[in-house]
């Protein structure tokens, strides 16, 4: 009943005289990288504990002002989303799960003493934005491009006390995204962190917050000076479970074809590409189990060969096989460090769906 229902934010739309060239655009299109370029425009709305949230716009995107005692830059209150939109053949543009992504927003929120936003207001905000500029979605002629899409929120009321904001911010830039793997699938390295730690039970580990990017950076880079590309992080009481990589989830597909990924326990990220795999990889005809593995059981089922084949998933590079595992004192190698063939066709399964390639049985494809 609409009259029981919280009533949908409205956005102004206050497009910008002066957007890109189309050259221009077009230019950024045909090599767009990740993350580095962002579209004209960009969703804004303001949160206070009176009027909840209010003064949503889509408007020209460009810096923010916030004062310097803004809570968010001393006590990092602040989540975030990542997302895409797919163009079509048919130049039709759509998201996938939107409302997964809506719902970890709201969980996240709750962690971070944030206040949510209701599902019908997070989808619209990308509605409008995509709508407005719709010409930076890379078209097919692109490949398997798209436009990131990042929705967050954040402390701005200027006060310095440790308490939840009674000011909130939230904002959603777009940034257009070439294929991941322009060059090919390639598999990646792993580093197992044996001195950092990524999350322990009670704290953020499942909440999208920047903190948590934040503590993963110098693993990140003890990772690199180990020439590895990501770093595996264990739980946080008895380091022996292999949680997830500092932007993907795990998934191991063993020599009789039954695949196992970590179950959630609360201190890793709900992935939603990984829930999407455990649904498809079933419908594949593997058996999929979500429990605990220790990486004992990784490193012995690689060098036994019950482990074939490893790979990593989630928004930004979907399926990424994972061709080497390293830590203080050895390594072993996945499947000659080749892309395997369960994981390629669980990426192409999930490509399909996305770019409309397939008939999107699940209902998972949503158009903007
Ligand atoms: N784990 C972490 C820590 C992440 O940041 C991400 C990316 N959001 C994922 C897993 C994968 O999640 P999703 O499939 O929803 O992108």
């Amino acid at each position: 009943a609409p009259a029981l229902s919280e009533p949908t934010l409205t956005f102004a739309i206050e497009r910008r005289t002066d957007p890109l060239p189309d050259e221009q655009r077009e230019a950024v299109l045909a090599n767009p990288g990740f993350g580095k370029t962002f579209t004209d425009h960009m969703v804004l709305a303001t949160w206070t504990p009176g009027d909840g949230w209010h003064d949503a716009r889509v408007t020209a995107y460009g810096p923010l002002t916030l004062e310097p005692s803004a809570a968010v830059l001393h006590y990092a209150q602040e989540i975030f989303e990542g997302m895409k939109a797919y163009r079509h053949a048919d130049g039709s543009v759509w998201t996938f799960r939107p409302e997964q992504n809506a719902a970890r927003f709201v969980r996240s929120a709750r962690r971070l003493a944030l206040p949510a936003l209701p599902t019908e207001a997070f989808v619209e905000s990308l509605r409008v934005l995509v709508d407005v500029d719709q010409a930076w979605v890379p078209g097919t002629e692109h490949g398997e491009a798209s436009l990131y899409l990042r929705p967050f929120m954040f402390a701005s009321e200027a006060f310095l006390g440790v308490r939840p904001a009674a000011k909130v911010t939230y904002s959603v830039i777009a940034s257009p995204a070439g294929p991941y793997f322009s060059g090919g699938l390639k598999p990646v390295s792993i580093w197992v962190s044996s001195e950092y730690v990524r999350a322990a039970p009670g704290g953020t580990g499942a909440a999208k917050c920047g903190g948590n990017y934040a503590a993963s950076l110098a693993a990140q880079v003890e990772a690199s000076e180990h020439q590895c590309d990501q770093v595996v992080f264990l739980d946080g009481l008895e380091h022996k479970w292999v949680e997830e990589l500092g932007g993907m989830n795990l998934f191991f597909v063993r020599r009789d074809g039954s695949i196992v990924t970590p179950e959630l326990t609360g201190t890793i990220l709900e992935g939603i590409t990984r829930d999407s795999i455990v649904e498809l990889a079933k419908e594949l005809g593997h058996d999929v189990t979500e429990r605990r593995i220790s990486i004992d059981e990784w490193r012995e089922g690689v060098a036994s060969g019950d482990i074939a084949e490893v790979f990593a998933c989630g928004t930004a590079a979907v399926v990424t096989p994972v061709g080497r595992l390293a830590w203080d004192g050895g390594e072993v190698v996945m499947n000659g460090g080749e892309v395997g063939a369960v994981t390629e066709r669980i990426r192409s399964t999930l490509l399909d769906i996305q770019y409309g390639r397939t008939e999107d049985t699940h209902g998972w494809m949503h158009r903007l």
